[in-house]
């Protein structure tokens, strides 16, 4: 069904878009390649601390495993092979679904970007939720040559606290909590200086930090732009943006993308450009979606209607401010706040409290948080729905999902909900979920 809708907003391609593709594609070809032109490869967590293994050296790549899991689920014929081969050897369909498409990569040796799966020199690793720390420990077991694995325990939550009286949340970590990680990665330090065989360079880590700080906070300033209306971003092109993010956060390449990401959206929305000419209707969603089936997005524009991003492309990898008033807002820097960075501990305890302001993190441990966030973009955003995944792919963020949706309903809020799997094209029903968006359009009054 097509309907004949008002063309009302002027609409341009995002003039840095390809400078995004390349800077992707230079990252996997970093990882590839990290080896022969002397580097040293680590492979782990989109949402560690990046800062850290910069400090060995200039030639340091990452190679993050969700993001990886995301772009093997992107190939459909690809993550097929993943899967069996992951199930063949034994992992359930019910692990978290980068995980497997991550191991079935690794078993089948095949590299989603051409050629053999790259072996890092060591493997570093946050743990949150409960694959995080295992997820890694059988990637070593599968190469069987005894690499190294560096597991840092975060579960000091929660760390946002609820204002009983005013409603809003929080930013308020326990002190011993941030002390117990900052001590683990100092541990951290001293084991890698002697597995690597080469001293840690204080002046790399706050040089890092700098643009770890930059990126955490340059993109909320992006999201908060695309509360315009028209949107200037949709959540399609926001998953591609967001997720240089998710691939290295010590990268001066990166933070200067999002720096010049933030000046091109501004540019947008001052001369009213929008992303959908025929917007008249806003949603967002929460969490990942199904990797191989962005089309939904696109169906929603036959409506007016654009998803202007979820909890999970806004909230994700970056660090706001609530307000008192529970308005949310970019954090500050430690530069803009006039915070010099003098030496090790100190950079640490600040990246750390950074790292920790982090709403996804939250869920395993209080769910209300993310409930909370989610109205307040809904209203912030100029939400008229949102859209939530039951997604069966990741057991920490769909943890307590449903609870989310009565919570939203309750205050109001139009929810439409559809099952799949962000990571496993099998578990996602194409044919019913447009069925599912289609009825939950009606009911917004898009006819
Ligand atoms: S939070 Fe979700 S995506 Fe991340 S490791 Fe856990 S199950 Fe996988």
């Amino acid at each position: 069904m097509q309907l004949d809708l008002e063309i009302k907003y002027p609409t341009e391609p995002i003039k840095c878009w390809n400078k995004a593709k390349e800077l992707r594609d230079q990252y996997y070809r970093n990882a590839a390649t990290a080896r022969e032109n002397g580097g040293i490869l680590w492979s782990g967590g989109a949402h560690g601390l990046d800062p850290v293994p910069a400090g060995f050296g200039k030639k340091v790549y990452p190679l993050t495993g969700e993001p990886y899991g995301a772009s093997v689920a992107f190939d459909k014929p690809f993550a097929s092979k993943c899967h069996a081969a992951a199930e063949a050897a034994g992992y359930p369909r019910d692990l978290c679904a980068y995980m497997r498409n991550y191991l079935g990569s690794k078993l089948l040796n095949q590299y989603a970007f051409g050629g053999s799966f790259p072996e890092p020199d060591f493997y570093w690793q946050f743990h949150m939720c409960c694959s995080h720390g295992k997820w890694y420990q059988e990637v070593s077991r599968i190469e069987g040559k005894d690499k190294p694995v560096l597991v840092t325990d975060l579960s000091i939550g929660p760390c946002w606290k609820k204002n009983e009286e005013t409603g809003h949340f929080y930013y308020d970590p326990p002190e011993n909590g941030i002390r117990y990680i900052v001590d683990q990665i100092h541990e951290q330090i001293e084991k890698l200086e002697k597995i690597l065989k080469r001293p840690f360079q204080d002046e790399l880590l706050f040089e890092a930090a700098e643009n770890y700080f930059d990126i955490l906070t340059i993109w909320p300033e992006i999201c908060i732009l695309n509360q315009a209306i028209p949107a200037p971003l949709d959540a399609k092109s926001m998953f591609t943006l967001y997720s240089l993010s998710t691939l290295d956060k010590a990268s001066r390449a990166h933070a200067d993308f999002y720096r010049e990401l933030r000046d091109e959206v501004q540019d947008r929305v001052d001369r009213g450009i929008g992303m959908l000419a025929t917007e008249r209707s806003r949603v967002m969603d929460d969490i990942q979606p199904p990797w191989g089936f962005l089309k939904i997005f696109r169906y929603l524009e036959r409506y007016g209607c654009i998803c202007i991003g979820s909890f999970y492309s806004m909230g994700l990898m970056f660090s706001w401010d609530i307000g008192e008033d529970g308005i949310m807002r970019k954090r500050q820097t430690p530069r803009e706040m006039g915070i010099e960075i003098k030496d090790r501990d100190q950079c640490l305890e600040i990246l750390v409290r950074y790292l920790m302001t982090q709403f996804w993190s939250q869920n395993m441990q209080d769910h209300r948080l993310k409930a909370y966030v989610m109205k307040q973009m809904y209203d912030q955003w100029h939400c008229d729905g949102v859209m939530i995944h039951y997604n069966r792919g990741c057991e920490g963020l769909s943890l307590n999902v449903a609870e989310h949706r009565l919570a939203l309903v309750s205050q109001g809020v139009p929810v439409m909900t559809y099952e799949g799997n962000m990571g496993d094209e099998r578990e996602f029903d194409e044919t019913e979920t447009m069925k599912r968006i289609d009825t939950f359009m009606e009911t917004l009054g898009l006819k």
